[in-house]
């Protein structure tokens, strides 16, 4: 029994190291990406782009100040601040900072802007610990992937609305990717057109363990859910926290004026969901059959 147990917890160590390791070459292999500028430019309506080439960071303008949709890596913070001025918005009248879910690529600016702007923080109950944690879920003590730790001023769950001046967003619990992970749905005017758009939080596996010791409880059941839930949805624009969720720069290529928004594509975020559904069902096949080597 003993021997057991010592051999367990040699594969326990060298799992962590195993994780230890892919979460560095992860990094090495993302962060050029996620730390490369992209120009800000107005998305739809009274939304902004004003994140990098591979981390997508919103603002949005409402009658009585500025909604900031996350933040990147804490090493672009500074880019994305300039973005920000580059439109011609104060950093100053961020009033609220949306979380989409508590990852370091989307929270690694909050402690900062918080300080600057005295904006509060608004995010998913269950990811409250996580950014006030400053951790990865699961992975606590791996400092490549924790951030400064931030207050949340207000914790959201299913349906509850956010509301700036003119401007309304309703949270939609979606967890999975992290177990708060929250997506955000507004109305934004674009011409004479309402169009429903849905900052989706996200639902890849990305680092995340499913089986053996998950990265959270219940977490297979989560994703399961979400997928149920989003597939559902009917939305107009869908946005969300990289990039390459929704194609974000071949629909930036085709913007012209005077010819529809290419953001607008009723049916796409189904269509994406799908595909998420089938890469998490061959991680979790990967993951399990990795289990019972
Ligand atoms: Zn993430």
């Amino acid at each position: 029994m003993k021997k057991l147990a010592t051999g367990l917890c040699a594969i326990a160590l060298l799992a962590t190291a195993v994780q230890a390791q892919t979460v560095k070459d992860f990094l090495a292999a993302v962060m050029p990406k996620w730390t490369a500028p992209f120009e800000p430019f107005r998305l739809i309506g009274n939304i902004y782009y004003v994140g990098t080439d591979g981390i997508a960071v919103y603002v949005i303008k409402t009658s009585d100040g500025l909604i900031l949709m996350d933040t990147a890596v804490p090493q672009v913070t500074g880019m994305i601040k300039d973005n920000i001025a580059k439109l011609g918005f104060k950093v100053a009248d961020i009033k609220y900072i949306l979380n989409s879910h508590a990852h370091f690529d989307h929270t690694g600016g909050f402690a900062e802007l918080k300080k600057e702007t005295g904006a509060q923080l608004i995010a998913g109950e269950r990811d409250k610990p996580l950014l006030e944690g400053g951790y990865y879920p699961g992975d606590e003590k791996d400092t490549d992937i924790s951030f400064t730790p931030v207050k949340v001023d207000r914790a959201v769950k299913e349906g509850d609305k956010v509301t700036l001046g003119d401007t309304t967003l309703i949270a939609h619990d979606t967890p999975g990717h992290t177990p708060g992970c929250t997506s955000w749905e507004m109305t934004a005017k674009e011409g004479d057109k309402d169009r429903d758009v849905l900052f989706f939080c996200s639902g890849t596996v990305a680092l995340n363990r499913l089986v053996g010791e998950p990265t959270y409880p219940g977490i297979v059941d989560d994703y399961r859910a979400t997928f149920a839930k989003a597939k559902a949805m009917k939305i107009d624009v869908l946005l969300g926290p990289h990039p390459e969720v929704y194609g974000m720069q071949a629909k930036r290529a085709q913007m012209k004026d005077g010819a529809p928004n290419p953001f607008v594509k009723p049916g796409e975020l189904a269509t994406y969901v799908s595909g998420l559904e089938q890469d998490f069902d061959k991680q979790l096949a990967k993951q399990t059959a990795a289990m019972t080597k």
